[in-house]
C-alpha cells in the first residue's frame, strides 16, 4: 500500500521554479488517484513564499534550510534521501529541469528506486505506475512500468499545466539542518540576465542559419518581443558564435515543450527535433517548401523571413491595438 507523495520544489535565487508547481499539481492529482498524501520539500537558504504551493494542491512543505544550501550541490542528494525515508515517501516527483536530471538518478540510486526520466503522461495501475517517455531523441514514446517500492517521475516542464494558482497556502515547517562538507561548492554564479529560460517558456521564437548573420536575429528579437516569448536557437547559429548556448534547442541543447514554437529559417534537422517536437503549436517560415520542418509543423509559411516576420511583427501589433 502506497504512504506519500513527495514533490521536490526547486529554487534558484530563493525563486521557486515553475515546472515544480507544475509537478506540485500532479502530484496531489496522484496522491488523490492513489488516496494517500501529498507534500512537497524544498532545500536551501532563503525561499521566496513557499506557501505558495498550495494553491498548487500540496498543503504541507518542509524547508530544509541552511546557508550553505543556497546553491544546488552534493547536499541536496543527501538530505533528500534521508528526508524521504524519514517521511516514509514512495513517489518522488521532480521537474525535468537541469537540476532535476541531476538528482532524481542519484535519488533512484540511493533509494533503489525505479525512475522514469522526463516523462509526458503517467497511469496509475494498481500497485504500478506506468509513465510514457520519448527515446531515440523524441522519434518514439515508450510506456515504462515502475514496479520498485520507491517510483521516481521528472515531469517534462510545459506538458503537465498547472493552471492558475488558487488563493490556497500551504504550511511551511523550517527545518535548519547541518551541512557539515560540501563535496562541491559554488563561487561564481554567472547570470545569463533576465532573459526568459527557454525549457520553461511558454511562447518561443527561434532562430537558423536562414537568419544569414548575428546582426540579423534583431528579427527573432523583434518576433519574441512582440509574443512575450523566449529565444531560441539551433545548433548552427550557436556554433557560429550568433548567439549563447543557453538558447539551444534540440538534441544537445534544451529539451523544450512551449505552447507555440515559431521556427525561423530553420531546416529541421532530427537533432533540432529531438528538442521541441513535443511543443503544441508548431510554426515555420522556411524559404524552402522541402524543409523537413514543415513535416511536423501545424502552421507553416514558405517564404523568406525577412519578408514575412515584418508583416507579421505588423499583424501582431495591429491586433494588439485593437
Ligand atoms: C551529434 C549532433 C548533435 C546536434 N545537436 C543539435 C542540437 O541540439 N540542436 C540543433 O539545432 N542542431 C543540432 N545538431 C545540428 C543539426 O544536425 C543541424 O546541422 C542544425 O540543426 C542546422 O541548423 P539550421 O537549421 O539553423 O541550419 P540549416 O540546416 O543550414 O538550415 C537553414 C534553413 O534556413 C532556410 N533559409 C535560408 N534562408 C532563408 C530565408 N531568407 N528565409 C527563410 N528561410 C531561409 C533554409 O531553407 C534552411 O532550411 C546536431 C548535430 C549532431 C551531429
Amino acid at each position: 500500500m502506497a504512504n506519500k507523495v513527495l514533490v521536490f520544489l526547486e529554487q534558484r535565487n530563493g525563486q521557486i521554479k515553475k515546472a515544480s508547481f507544475e509537478a506540485a499539481k500532479v502530484g496531489a492529482e496522484l496522491a488523490a488517484k492513489l488516496g494517500i498524501e501529498a507534500e512537497a520539500v524544498v532545500i536551501g537558504n532563503e525561499v521566496e513564499s513557499p506557501e505558495k504551493v498550495g494553491g498548487f494542491g500540496i498543503k504541507k512543505v518542509t524547508h530544509l534550510k541552511n546557508a550553505l544550501l543556497e546553491n544546488y550541490s552534493d547536499a541536496y542528494k543527501e538530505l533528500l534521501t534521508s528526508y524521504t525515508n524519514e517521511i516514509n515517501a514512495d513517489y518522488l516527483l521532480f521537474g525535468n529541469t537541469a537540476m532535476g536530471k541531476d538528482l532524481a538518478p542519484k535519488l533512484s540510486a540511493k533509494l533503489d528506486a525505479g525512475a522514469a526520466m522526463d516523462i509526458l503522461a503517467y497511469e496509475v495501475e494498481g500497485e504500478n505506475l506506468k509513465a510514457t517517455r520519448p527515446v531515440y531523441a523524441g522519434k518514439a514514446l515508450i510506456n515504462v512500468n515502475i514496479t520498485s517500492a520507491i517510483k521516481i517521475l521528472s515531469l517534462r516542464p510545459n506538458v503537465f499545466n498547472a493552471g492558475e494558482a488558487t488563493t490556497d497556502t500551504a504550511e511551511v515547517t523550517v527545518k535548519e539542518v547541518e551541512v557539515t562538507e560540501l563535496k562541491t561548492k559554488v563561487t561564481e554564479l554567472k547570470k545569463a540576465g533576465d532573459k526568459l529560460d527557454v525549457s520553461e517558456a511558454e511562447f518561443i521564437v527561434a532562430g537558423g542559419r536562414g537568419l544569414k548573420e548575428a546582426d540579423k536575429f534583431s528579427l527573432v528579437e523583434d518576433l519574441a518581443k512582440e509574443l512575450g516569448a523566449a529565444i531560441g536557437a539551433s545548433r548552427a547559429v550557436v556554433d557560429a558564435g550568433w548567439r549563447p548556448h543557453s538558447e539551444q534547442v534540440g538534441q544537445t541543447g534544451k529539451t523544450v515543450s512551449p505552447t507555440l514554437y515559431i521556427a525561423l529559417g530553420i531546416s529541421g534537422a532530427i537533432q533540432h527535433l529531438a528538442g521541441m517536437r513535443s511543443s503544441k503549436y508548431i510554426v515555420a517560415i522556411n524559404k524552402d517548401a522541402d524543409a523537413p520542418i514543415f513535416q511536423i509543423a501545424d502552421y507553416g509559411i514558405t517564404g523568406d523571413v525577412f519578408e514575412v516576420v515584418p508583416a507579421l511583427i505588423e499583424e501582431i501589433k495591429k491586433v494588439k491595438n485593437g
